[in-house]
């Protein structure tokens, strides 16, 4: 992730490894590895996407770092804790005859709040 905050829509990456398990009735976790991003489901849609970092933002704006009593250990992330925490950790979807079952124009999505660095999402699947 190049910028501080952003959202990818992983889906077909999700999609890809529920039908490398073989499992057909289960269910998939994805949840994010950090506790400055998230996994949560919605619509596709860049407006929508657009509208969560406004509405974020004003939620918890990222200026002036020193409003937080967090970054007085010297980061500068509390904002990203924070937004990191209305969006959700990890999501669970049903599988169902071999594919994830969403509702209508359900995705899943990694939001990033803190970026620029490498990170990582786990995806467990159990089932049979
Ligand atoms: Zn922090």
């Amino acid at each position: 992730m190049p910028d501080r905050r952003g959202f990818i829509n992983i889906t077909s990456k999700i999609e890809e490894l529920v039908q490398r398990s073989g499992v057909t009735e289960g269910l998939c976790l994805v949840n994010a590895m950090h506790i400055t991003a998230s996994v949560f489901i919605n619509d596709n849609e860049s407006g929508l996407h657009h509208d969560y970092e406004a509405w974020l933002e004003k939620l918890a704006p990222h200026a002036p770092t020193t409003a937080y009593r967090h970054n007085r250990t010297g980061e500068d992330n509390a904002d990203a804790h924070l937004k990191r925490q209305i969006m959700g950790r990890e999501v669970v979807v049903a599988i169902t005859k071999g594919k994830l079952d969403f509702g209508p124009w359900e995705q899943i999505f990694y939001g990033e709040f803190d970026g620029r660095r490498r990170k990582r999402v786990l995806v467990k699947i159990i089932g049979e």
